[in-house]
């Protein structure tokens, strides 16, 4: 299997990675949507939140976790952000390896629809 999102968690491709831990890595979006879009995904192939499971309620936490870590690394914290992890093919799911959009650093442009 290979898996873009993967392959920058191991190294094996580039990625402009801003925090990793035992769980979780964070990197920029290599098509930025935002002047911030970092994308925060599980270290373990995990490929949408419909395989998400209650035996990996740890990365879970972890993930949501590492967004204020990323607000804080990138200095949105205090004029705040979106978040948005797409799902399947109604959410318009890209790449198939959970990731959550961290989007800041201007006003969204459009509310939710
Ligand atoms: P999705 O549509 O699956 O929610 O979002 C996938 C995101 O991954 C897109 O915003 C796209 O720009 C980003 N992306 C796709 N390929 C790569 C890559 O090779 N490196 C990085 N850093 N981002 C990527
Ligand atoms: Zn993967």
């Amino acid at each position: 299997m290979t898996c873009i999102f993967c392959q920058i968690i191991q190294g094996e491709m580039p990625g402009d990675i801003v925090l990793q831990n035992e769980y979780i890595t964070a990197f920029r979006d290599i098509n930025p949507a935002a002047p911030k879009h970092i994308l925060i995904v599980p270290n373990k192939h995990i490929a949408s939140t419909e395989d998400l499971h209650r035996h990996d309620s740890i990365i879970a936490s972890e993930l949501l976790l590492a967004i204020k870590d990323v607000s804080s690394l990138e200095n949105i914290s205090q004029n705040g952000y979106r978040i948005i992890s797409n799902c399947g093919s109604h959410g318009r799911q890209e790449v198939q390896h959970l990731h959550i959009h961290v989007l800041g650093g201007a006003p969204m442009k459009y509310g939710l629809g």
